[in-house]
């Protein structure tokens, strides 16, 4: 009997079976653009330079192949994939290992605040893909204990992020410490020159494969904005979140010390906030996350930083609390909701001074943020 397989499926993509397996049990029923569009070039083994914003899967872009390339019968390290921070390089370690379970792929996270003895026994037992943040892998290879000899598959993760933090050269040591005979992958939501020169450098014809910047915005989210001073903000804020019914809600603010005071301002108003940023050991921030994924806290307060990437599912709305530097920042801080399709909302709070900001924001992105007036006490009331 024949058999129809839709056009773009991971089945037509000659996925083995543990890997389909894995795919069903993740929920994945069908590629997403980039994935369509990069995993056949990954597997014919062409270096890859993928563009597409937060949220648009990636990670199982390169995650996918990565296991197919493997050589399940040798437990050396033969992928490594490079993310900017501790958080990302955890999510990306969690989304292998699970592409990875039905094929017994052994995955290992390494970065910093993490001891480097658990590490080294980590990678000992046998670790075929290492995620690591550059700092942290960088160390390991000046040890000796990270071997890179076999690896054949190389992933920049958010390289535009990676450069931003200041990586360049930690990222560079270790290109230069990879076998050549390799494939190159770099994925970053945005291209500036500094990639484009670092590929030039460390790739190898590559394809380049970008979502079109129509795709990009993510039509679920309803983004609007309130005018707030300053003084206003937290009592605004408040009633917004009163009156939104605001449930598994990430807001965002400039700086470490406003998240804090923020986190603590909800608090006293008998909110379940918790402030996430970089003065948190790890130990501190694994808490502050799995209490908001399990729901035990509905708001996290976080830096840019600290939530970079960061893949928590079913969140309904995501709060500027202060405007975004820049339009990139924007769109980071918004892909936290409406991801994989689910619906979201995003709302900025705005003070007078930076209405010219937004304007720019909205000319580049191609929208029109809704305005809506601050709730009053008796709104909420009601
Ligand atoms: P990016 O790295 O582009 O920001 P992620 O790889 O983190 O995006 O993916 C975003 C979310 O979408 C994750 O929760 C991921 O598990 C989910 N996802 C990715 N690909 C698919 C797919 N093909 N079908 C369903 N969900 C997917
Ligand atoms: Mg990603």
């Amino acid at each position: 009997e024949e058999e129809t397989v839709k056009l773009e499926s991971f089945k037509s993509m000659g996925l083995t079976s543990p890997v389909l397996k894995a795919l069903e049990d993740m929920g994945f029923e069908e590629p997403s653009p980039i994935q369509v569009k990069t995993i056949p070039l990954i597997l014919q083994g062409h270096d890859i330079i993928g563009q597409a914003q937060t949220g648009t899967g990636k990670t199982a872009a390169f995650g996918v192949p990565i296991v197919e390339l493997l050589d399940h019968r040798s437990k050396k390290v033969q992928a490594l994939v490079m993310a900017p921070t501790r958080e990302l390089a955890i999510q990306v370690s969690e989304e292998i290992t699970k592409i990875g379970r039905h094929a017994g792929v052994k995955v290992v996270p390494i970065y910093g605040g993490q001891s480097y003895d658990r590490q080294i026994r980590a990678l000992e037992h046998g670790a075929q893909v290492v995620i690591g943040t550059p700092g942290r892998v960088m160390d390991h290879i000046r040890r000796g204990t990270l071997k890179l000899d076999n690896v054949k598959v190389v992933v920049l993760d958010e390289a535009d992020e990676m450069l931003d933090m200041g990586f360049i050269e930690d990222v560079e040591f270790i290109l230069q410490n990879v076998p050549t005979e390799r494939q190159t992958m770099l994925f970053s939501a945005t291209v500036p020159d500094a990639i484009s020169r670092l590929a030039r450098k460390y790739l190898r014809h590559p394809e380049h494969v970008s979502i079109s910047p129509e795709r990009l915005t993510v039509p679920k989210i309803e983004q609007v904005y309130y005018e707030v001073r300053e003084h206003e903000k937290l009592d605004g804020l408040s009633r917004i979140l009163d009156m939104e019914g605001a449930e598994r809600t990430i807001i965002f603010c400039r700086t470490k010390k406003r998240v804090d005071e923020l986190a603590e301002g909800l608090q006293a108003r008998g909110y379940s906030a918790e402030a996430i940023h970089g003065d948190l050991n790890q130990v501190q921030r694994n808490r502050v996350l799995k209490r908001f994924k399990e729901g035990v806290s509905e708001i996290l307060v976080a830096t840019d930083v600290a939530a970079r990437g960061l893949d928590i599912d079913n969140v309904t709305h995501v709060i500027n609390y202060d405007l975004s530097q820049d339009t990139e920042t924007y769109v980071h801080r918004i892909g936290r909701t409406g991801r994989a399709g689910k619906s979201g909302t995003a709302i900025t709070l705005v003070l007078p001074k930076e209405f010219r900001q937004l304007r720019q924001m909205e000319k580049l992105l191609h929208v029109r943020l809704q305005r809506r007036p601050l709730p009053t006490q008796e709104d909420v009331a009601e």
